[in-house]
């Protein structure tokens, strides 16, 4: 069993849509980014990659190659799966956490728990996502931006 962490930060602007694990939230702000910039996936993506030792997202999905412009975070974080499948990597559970001054999350955390259980390829309770604010410090509290982190476990056999 190997474990992996992420962490991701992306910019809120205006004219973008809200996208955190797949769900779509109703927000006058939304993350900048090259793909849909669904950070909570990006941090998934990397605690996924780390567990296997295959390096980071802009390896594997460089924001230079016009292919992954504007491109659903979650099909990224499918293929992640397969390049986990192709080792013998089995997703043990995950646990990500966004860090959000507004919109509040909470109405949306089992949708998003869903999505990724789907994605990952397992039961939904080996999938956690939770959020917190930093009570208006910092740039997530600013409302400049949102960030996540992830943990995961992969077995390999
Ligand atoms: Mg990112």
């Amino acid at each position: 069993m190997r474990v992996g962490q992420g962490f991701d930060a992306h910019r809120l602007v205006a004219g973008r849509p809200l996208v955190l694990c797949g769900v779509t939230i109703a927000h006058e702000k939304g993350l900048d980014g090259h793909s849909d910039a669904d950070v909570a996936v990006h941090a998934l993506i990397d605690a996924l990659l780390g567990a296997a030792g295959l390096g980071d997202i802009g390896r594997h999905f460089p924001d230079s190659d016009p292919a992954y412009k504007g491109i659903c975070s979650m099909a990224l974080l499918s293929r992640v799966v397969q390049m986990l499948q192709a080792r013998a990597g089995q997703v043990l559970n995950c646990d990500v956490t966004i860090v959000a001054q507004r919109p509040k999350i909470a109405p949306y955390i089992e949708e998003m728990a869903r999505n990724l259980a789907r994605a990952l390829l397992v039961d939904a309770d080996c999938v956690n996502v939770k959020a917190t604010t930093t009570e208006r410090m910092g740039y997530e509290g600013r409302e400049e931006g949102i960030s996540a982190s992830a943990v995961t476990l992969v077995s390999f056999s």
